[in-house]
């Protein structure tokens, strides 16, 4: 019988199970989270079937594109979280964290030697296609891949769009059956599946002081862990939960407004996304409430502000976490499917300290700088080729934005949030972008630039919409823009006065002048 969510479930290798094993694997690499996680209830499905019991695979090297103690920091509380999560749920979780001590080298290939099946996570991004492609081809039982990105499964939505109009409705049609195939927010382990086995190796100790353990280790300890900021999905679920609380009720018109993130309206929950410690799934879930069911859809709208309930707010919101978050994810999803083998298992992404291939637009250009080649669309590239000799009124080096020593304080404000905060507000990273792309010798240099960037200091970045958000500056999903201006032509323009006449920004000033610099 054939299921709904039978969508998500890729076999990356046809191998055989292997009966004689002594577990199913579950891998978790980019959901990072044991509830509300399709990829789970998929692994512990295959478990009880075989009669086996389910292991839960976390690891974390130390050599991951732009590695550094705030993400390594991030990820480690949710591993925490994961090892309390496991003990309640009754299932064996073996964390393991390199260190120079213990590299673990070939410890995955080494697990999947001992079991009946791997199961692991269809993230369409970053390093993960690439080590799913070389894990499957290596091993001699099935590597299954599944997603569990978003509410819809991602093999559901068809080819790529041009932009998120064209995808809402794809998503809105389908939006009510995935929501009676949901992943289990509580997954029930069955008798069996539970039983305890110890790892083949000395597992890292969740109990010990993270942040001590972190500052030890061979990583960028200049992007330190922001302070009061804390990864895993006990303070994921605990900043939703604030959120509904306090911020979606006026989130239609407070989310732009690029006050101390205290006070604006938006969530700050995109860290978290990010990393799976908390799901889009239960982000919906907790936006529409408990009493919420698909009767309550607006099928026949056209106004994204109508569609899930009569509240303006929550639409709004769900109209970013379910589908301007799905247009990144879908985007790379749906170009991986129409290129396959595209990702290169075994090419390096580590040349010189910062990542060369992009994995995420398929660029394997030394140095990529082909990627905007690659993946703008012909008006975009076209009307940037005719301004790429246009003069720039200023000229900066990657340097000196990473220094945020430009003549221009609101973007050298929004820079410092992002090097101090690990974010920055949404409507002000629309014009940090779009600033670069002006300042830059040519859209390629100021292309890594943002790359670089956000994937080294966002807590969000190195996310499909890390991509997305980055190459809508260069017009990406977006349309012309006239007039033509120089070096943007017809790609849409923004600028640091009409920004500043919108907002009352002294907020903002006073909030950046009050971080911390990070050390
Ligand atoms: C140059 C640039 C770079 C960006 N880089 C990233 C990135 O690295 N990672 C990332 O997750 N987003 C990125 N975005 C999109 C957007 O800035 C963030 O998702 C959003 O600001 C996160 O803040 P929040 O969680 O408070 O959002 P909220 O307004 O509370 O929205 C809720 C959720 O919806 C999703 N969302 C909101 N806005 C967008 C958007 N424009 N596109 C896609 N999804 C969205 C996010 O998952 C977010 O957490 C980028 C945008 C730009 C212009």
């Amino acid at each position: 019988m054939t299921t709904f969510n039978d969508a998500r479930v890729r076999a990356a290798n046809d191998r055989p199970p292997n009966t004689k094993g002594k577990y199913v694997l579950y891998w978790v690499q980019m959901f990072r989270r044991l509830h509300s996680n399709h990829a789970l209830d998929h692994a512990l499905r295959l478990a009880a079937g075989w009669k086996k019991p389910l292991v839960v695979y976390e690891g974390l090297k130390l050599n991951y594109p732009w590695a550094a103690a705030r993400h390594h920091q991030f990820i480690l509380q949710g591993m925490r979280d994961n090892a309390a999560a496991a003990k309640r749920l009754g299932v064996s979780y073996w964390p393991f964290v390199e260190t120079p001590a213990d590299a673990g080298r070939g410890l995955v290939k080494r697990l999947v030697g001992d079991a009946c099946a791997v199961v692991t996570d269809d993230y369409p991004a970053f390093i993960v296609p690439a080590q799913n492609r070389a894990l499957a081809a290596k091993a001699e039982v099935p590597v299954i891949a599944v997603d569990g990105n978003g509410l819809v499964p991602l093999a559901k939505l068809g080819p790529p769009v041009a932009a998120a109009n064209h995808l809402r409705p794809r998503i809105h049609k389908l939006f009510a059956e995935a929501w009676g195939h949901r992943a289990a927010a509580e997954p029930a382990v069955p008798k069996g599946v539970g039983k305890k086995l110890d790892p083949p190796f000395a597992p890292w100790d969740p109990k010990q002081d993270i942040p001590r353990f972190v500052a030890g280790l061979p990583l960028d300890q200049t992007v330190p862990p922001v302070p009061g900021v804390e990864g895993g999905s006990v303070a994921g679920r605990a900043a939703l939960a604030d959120f509904v609380a306090r911020k979606l009720p006026r989130y239609a018109d407070g989310r732009n407004n690029p006050d101390d993130p205290a006070r604006n309206a938006a969530s700050a929950l995109s860290a978290y996304l990010h990393y799976g410690h908390v799901s889009a799934q239960e982000v919906a879930e907790a936006a529409l409430g408990p009493d919420w069911t698909p009767a309550a859809i607006n099928p026949k709208t056209r106004n994204k502000d109508d569609f899930f309930c009569r509240d303006p707010n929550v639409n709004g919101f769900l109209d970013e976490a379910v589908i301007w978050r799905d247009v990144g994810y879908h985007w790379n999803f749906a170009r991986l499917r129409a290129n396959p083998g595209v990702e290169r298992p075994g090419v390096s992404w580590q040349a010189g300290g910062v990542p060369q291939y992009n994995f995420e637009t398929f660029d394997f250009s030394p140095g990529g700088e082909r990627t905007l080649d690659v993946v703008l669309p012909e008006w975009a590239k076209a009307t940037l080729a005719k301004h790429a000799g246009d003069p720039r009124t200023h000229l900066y080096r990657l340097d000196e934005f990473e220094a945020g020593e430009t003549h221009d304080e609101l973007w050298n404000a929004a820079h410092r949030q992002l090097v101090a905060t690990g974010r920055i507000h949404n409507y002000l990273r629309m014009l940090w972008g779009k600033k670069v792309l002006e300042w830059s010798r040519t859209p390629a240099e100021a292309y890594r630039v943002l790359e670089h960037l956000n994937n080294k200091y966002a807590l969000d970045g190195r996310d499909p919409n890390s991509y997305s958000g980055v190459l809508w500056v260069f017009g990406l999903f977006d349309r012309p823009w006239p007039p033509e201006r120089p070096v943007f032509g017809s790609v849409r323009y923004m600028s640091s006065e009409n920004t500043a006449r919108k907002f009352n920004l002294s907020g903002y000033f006073e909030y950046v002048n009050g971080l911390r610099p990070a050390s």
